[in-house]
């Protein structure tokens, strides 16, 4: 069946083995539908416009074509902050003034439990007053919004969504315990974001690496409280570097540009990004 797919990198490093198979494969997913690619350049930081150019360079070689134009993050913010307005007016957001480093010293503790991007929020700012909270927000204390994730899920009940391999699967978004919404620094995060965008596009099947397979359980609860609709999954197995772990942007040997200067042919490369997958590749 035809479906609307889409590849959604950050540009924080060339387009390597691993990001290449990600595109390869939500554009053989497309099963001649929509390929939309997004650029998930919200960190400002690490993200740089050259890298987005070298990428979508890459793709072209890769003979990828993909629909135009494509999607910046960084274009709609004042779409993510108006979402998260409407989970403010729900009571569903706290600030969080907590640095990485109380973050990091909390999760020390040995009863920090562990979620799937490290150590679960201890709650630390759950507890601050409305009046303390924004009396710190006027001194100008940077701030972050969380989501009050047992809240958020009470209201929402039980939720599910359809991934292809592995069936219905029901959201346990608390396994992440109060994740961020908004970040300091941009009135977003990486989950809003991105499920904010899969609608808005209108992403039918989103596909991404099986170390994202845990995010649909926030993605979901998000996909509910903002009245958004769900996609179905399928996940894909990571590119491995010589090591056995998952390649990444450093391992320069395996960046497309580096293998297409050595010789090689996109259809070699294509062969190499779809050979070197994990062993938990779930359509293998
Ligand atoms: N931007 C994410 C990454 O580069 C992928 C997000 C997604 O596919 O949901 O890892």
């Amino acid at each position: 069946m035809p479906e609307t797919t889409r590849f959604a990198p950050s540009p924080t490093g060339y387009l390597h083995l691993g990001t290449a198979k990600a595109a390869l494969f939500a554009a053989a997913e497309a099963n001649g539908g929509r390929f939309l690619v997004r650029i998930e350049n919200i960190d400002h930081t690490r993200c740089r416009p050259e890298f987005e150019t070298a990428m979508l360079e890459g793709l072209a070689w890769l003979g990828l074509c993909w629909e135009k134009p494509v999607r910046r993050q960084s274009e709609h913010m004042a779409s993510y902050s108006a979402a998260t307005r409407r989970l403010q007016d729900m009571n569903l957001l706290y600030p969080c003034f907590c640095t990485r480093a109380d973050i990091a010293r909390a999760g020390e503790a040995p009863h920090g439990p562990a979620g799937p991007d490290g150590p679960i929020y201890p709650g630390t700012c759950r507890s601050l007053t409305v009046r303390e909270g924004n009396a710190r927000i006027d001194r100008g204390e940077a701030y972050a919004l969380r989501l009050r994730t047992d809240d958020a899920t009470t209201r929402a009940g039980t939720l599910s969504w359809i991934d292809l391999d592995r069936g219905e699967q029901t959201a346990t978004p608390e396994i992440f315990g109060d994740v961020v919404i908004a970040r300091k620094d941009v009135p977003t995060s990486y989950h809003l974001a991105c499920t904010w965008d899969d609608a808005e596009q209108g992403v039918s099947l989103v596909t991404r690496g099986e170390e994202l397979f845990p995010a649909t359980h926030v993605h979901r609860l998000l996909q509910h409280l903002l009245a958004l609709p769900t996609p179905r999954y399928r996940h894909h197995g990571l590119v491995l570097g010589a090591d056995g772990k998952k390649l990444s942007k450093r391992d320069r040997a395996l960046d497309i540009r580096s293998l297409r200067e050595a010789g090689h042919t996109p259809a070699q490369v294509i062969d190499m990004a779809m050979a070197r997958a994990s062993p938990t590749d779930c359509r293998s």
